[in-house]
């Protein structure tokens, strides 16, 4: 496929010290992870999203809460990382620096490999205490007594995700920022949340100096911010920027 970035664009890229990419749900629906929408259906569909997605809601009914959120991590694990995923483990390995910032929490960037992540939204793949915010990577859990209980404190343990009307954690957000007016070029990767902070993002890298590219299915409300617009499928997309910043056939295949 080739690539539609003038070469000036693409010099740029290719000499850049510090590549940000930040990914949202369009990244996820690379590998068909249900967004919260298309998950909310069946036996969930009865309850309100309040129920399901508060801290309020969690107090009401941690078992509810602690199951929806296990339901959803299984659909995530039960995914795979896709083209797109990979190809920006290439690039993360090409640039001397360079920072993922992800809305997803499905986990699927890291188990492709990417490292220098920020998870600004959490991810299902980990829990946190509710009274003294230990994170945990693994748990135990008997079918009576969700949810378990975290082993350092004894409290109740609940997702590591950022759930409606919880704010962004101030270290991610703190790092994402800077990582963003560090950069040289800012990859706007396929949907992504139009939720401040992360939307003023584009805005920041530019006004820093970046180039920011916007790569997308559609016309993404960043195309509008960019200096350049990919409109591809990211499973083409991306690969194909690899391929054109590191030269050569990009033969990376999904196991
Ligand atoms: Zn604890």
């Amino acid at each position: 496929m080739p690539l539609t970035l003038p070469e000036r664009a693409l010099e740029r890229l290719r000499t850049a010290r510090h590549v940000v990419a930040l990914t949202g749900g369009g990244m996820a629906a690379t590998s068909s992870v249900p967004s919260f929408r298309q998950a909310h259906t069946g036996e969930w569909a009865q309850f309100d999203v309040s129920e399901l997605a508060t801290q309020q809601g969690f107090m009401r009914n941690p078992r509810r809460v602690w199951q929806w959120y296990d339901y959803r991590r299984k659909l995530a694990d039960s995914a795979e990382p896709s083209l797109a995923h990979y190809a920006l483990v290439d690039i993360e390995q090409h640039f001397p620096a360079f920072t993922l910032i992800t809305q997803t929490i499905d986990g699927l960037h890291w188990r492709a490999g990417s490292r220098e992540l920020i998870e600004l939204n959490g991810c299902l793949r980990r829990a946190r205490c509710f009274e003294a915010g230990h994170v945990l990577s693994s748990w135990d859990e008997e079918e009576e007594t969700l949810p378990p209980n975290c082993p350092h404190c004894g409290s109740s343990l609940r997702p590591d995700v950022i759930m409606f009307g919880e704010g962004l954690p101030d270290w991610e957000l703190k790092r994402a920022r800077h990582a963003v007016e560090q950069c040289d070029v800012l990859l706007c990767v396929g949907e992504i949340s139009a939720i401040e902070p992360v939307s003023s993002f584009p805005f920041l890298a530019r006004r820093s100096g970046a180039q920011v590219i916007s790569l997308a299915d559609d016309d993404s409300i960043y195309s509008m911010l960019a200096d350049y617009v990919i409109v591809e499928p990211l499973n083409q997309a991306l690969p194909a920027l690899v391929q054109a910043i590191v030269g050569g056939e990009n033969t990376r295949q999904v196991a």
